[in-house]
């Protein structure tokens, strides 16, 4: 396929914001293609060249594809710098230049396999002169290509094309193109993507045969499997009766979601909740949990949180945290900040998959695998079937360190669900008692000025939830305190990379900031109260016709969610249960109310 083709698709879906026609779009350029040519024009369109797991980055700076614009179009470097700072995207910018530039005509037009065995030439070359090839393979590639297709290929190098297509628009376009559209068929494709983590893995699958040989795709050590999530109850009563009375229940440890897999032979590999592999991090864990494990392969989870080697006792979270990133003194910090891993899952024991089990088996099957090391536990568990008995649990669980309880369901259908979050899984956190329940991950989608004291960087930030129904950003809040100096002057480079010139096409908010940014950033606040609001446009109209959800006294909990991706973030609909929830309990019924009678 010409790459011209793709490009002309992706100026179609920058025009349109409706979900359904950006799924015929999808649809009608993937349904021609197979094989390997489907799964590099898919990674493309998602602006990767691998499955994000894979964490296959380019490597290509601003200034790097500043130069090859320059070097492409003939222009000076400096005006192309003055002219991408004015278009606010560098993208646009190659497309303008090379379009007035007087080139030869391309003789060769680009193929989709062209351009990405280029990128992944370029994402290769690493040491010295490296720079000045990956400069030189884009300077090609922009000399055989039209002007649109240079601005996509600009974006594609820097990371800002994945605005609009999103995995769920993909999976309901992998279903138009290659299956009959239905509910069935597009629950089947995402049940593989949710084992896979693959989209590339599943489209061809489902194009070289049907929604059955989907089933071939099973787990696979190395590839993380995308985590089965919980929700929350305010009360322990809430959550035994979902439970319907009985539940097995775990202490919440407060640190970092981890899946381990353990081949037979080789490295333990470690993979986060957003699936970056994570294992550089914590060293020390894949030796020890590989003799732990009895039987491998396998794949467990559980949550990583600093401890106190002597003393056994769980540290905050925010120690934890600080070991990520750090690359040059990891021997030092694993001395310093030791971590002990929490085992409360199983998918994958002995090269069998488990995770369709239910809960109380794959239980049964952890505790045979696993031989507890220093570092490596079982999370602590214990069935309840009345309140009083979770009380008791929960006490024993905050004084031991955790931040609450989580309940898991004990009834037959308490699969592991890959990808899903459900009551099956429930959270409750000591602090859901008193004020706001839970804290929100709202993602960074604007910024404010400072005044005073903050004159001369951001004084505030636009927050927004993630509306996977819509595929968009709404904004709740605007948050500025609980950020100190040294958060707020580093602010703008954290940002640095999500800055856009216009309002991004997947934001909604009724509030114009001074700076907008594309979802990127996500940051933990804690809040008063959700009231409905104007101007903000989460959950918008389900309340309330015409308004959104806000979040009132909004503080950032200094906790910045690395671990999480935008779309990883609160939902519009979390938010929703959170403003109900919260409603429920300011204005009892009769029968709670003691006043009332
Ligand atoms: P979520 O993962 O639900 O999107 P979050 O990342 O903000 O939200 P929490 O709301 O604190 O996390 O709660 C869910 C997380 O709790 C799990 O993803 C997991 O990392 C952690 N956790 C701690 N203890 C357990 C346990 N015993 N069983 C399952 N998860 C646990």
């Amino acid at each position: 396929m010409r790459f011209a083709e793709l490009a002309d698709v992706y100026a179609r879906l920058e025009a349109t914001k409706a979900r359904l026609e950006m799924r015929h779009l999808l649809a009608g350029l993937l349904r021609p293609l197979k094989g390997r040519e489907l799964e590099e024009a898919l990674y493309l369109s998602q602006g990767l060249l691998r499955p994000e797991y894979e964490g296959v980055e380019l490597g290509v700076a601003d200034s790097l594809a500043r130069r090859a614009v320059a070097l492409a179009s003939g222009e000076e470097e400096a005006a192309v710098g003055r002219a991408a700072r004015l278009s606010g995207d560098l993208g646009r910018t190659a497309e303008e230049l090379l379009g007035r530039a007087r080139r030869l005509a391309a003789d060769e037009p680009l193929d989709v396999r062209d351009v990405y065995a280029a990128m992944r030439a370029i994402a290769a070359a690493a040491g010295e002169g490296s720079q000045e090839q990956k400069v030189q393979r884009l300077v090609t590639l922009l000399g055989r290509a039209s002007p649109l297709e240079a601005k996509y290929l600009v974006r594609f190098v820097l990371g800002t094309l994945r605005v609009g297509v999103r995995e769920m628009t993909i999976l309901d376009a992998l279903n138009e193109a290659f299956a009959d559209g239905s509910k069935e068929s597009r629950l089947r494709i995402e049940a593989a993507f949710n084992l896979s983590s693959d989209l590339g893995l599943v489209a061809v699958t489902l194009a070289g045969g049907d929604v059955a040989a989907l089933a071939k795709i099973g787990l696979e050590v190395g590839r993380p499997v995308r985590p089965m999530l919980a929700e929350r109850e305010t009360t322990l009563e809430a959550v035994l009766e979902r439970m319907g009375g009985r539940a097995a229940l775990e202490i919440k440890y407060d640190g970092l979601r981890v899946q381990a897999h353990v081949p037979r032979d080789g490295p333990v590999r470690l993979f986060s909740r957003r699936l970056e592999e994570i294992s550089a991090q914590f060293p020390e864990l894949g030796p020890e949990l590989a003799r732990a494990i009895r039987s491998p392969p396998a794949i467990v989870e559980g949550e990583c949180v600093p401890v106190d080697l002597d003393t056994d006792e769980i540290q905050p979270f925010q120690d934890v945290s600080r070991r990520r990133g750090r690359k040059h003194d990891l021997a030092k910090v694993q001395e310093e900040i030791p971590v002990r891993l929490f085992l409360f899952d199983v998918l994958l024991a002995d090269g069998v998959p488990v995770y369709g089990l239910d809960f109380a088996a794959r239980r049964a099957r952890l505790e045979q695998l696993v031989r507890p090391t220093e570092r490596v536990h079982l999370a602590t568990q214990r069935i309840v079937e009345d309140v009083e008995a979770a009380k008791e649990f929960l006490d024993e669980s905050i004084a031991a360190g955790g931040e609450g309880v989580m309940a898991k369901s004990l009834k037959p259908e308490s699969a592991y669900r890959a990808g899903a979050r459900g009551y099956w899984w429930i959270k409750y956190k000591r602090d859901y008692t008193v004020g706001l329940a839970d804290s929100i991950d709202g993602v960074v989608v604007g910024g404010f000025h400072g005044r005073g004291r903050r004159a001369g960087r951001f004084g505030a930030f636009l927050l927004a939830v993630y509306d996977p129904a819509k595929d968009r950003f709404e904004s709740f809040t605007k948050v500025g305190s609980g950020f100190d100096d040294a958060a707020l002057a580093e602010m703008p480079h954290r940002l640095e990379r999500w800055a856009s010139e216009e309002p991004p096409a997947n934001v909604a908010s009724g509030i114009t900031p001074d700076r907008w940014f594309r979802p990127g950033l996500v940051l933990e606040v804690r809040g008063a109260e959700l009231t409905l609001s104007p101007v903000h446009r989460a959950a918008l109209g389900a309340v309330r016709a015409g308004a959104g959800l806000a979040l009132r006294f909004p503080r950032f909990t200094g906790r910045y969610r690395t671990d999480k991706g935008p779309t990883d973030a609160t939902t519009a609909h979390e938010l929703l249960e959170m403003y109900r929830k919260q409603v429920r309990q300011a204005a009892p019924t009769a029968d709670e109310d003691p006043g009332a009678s």
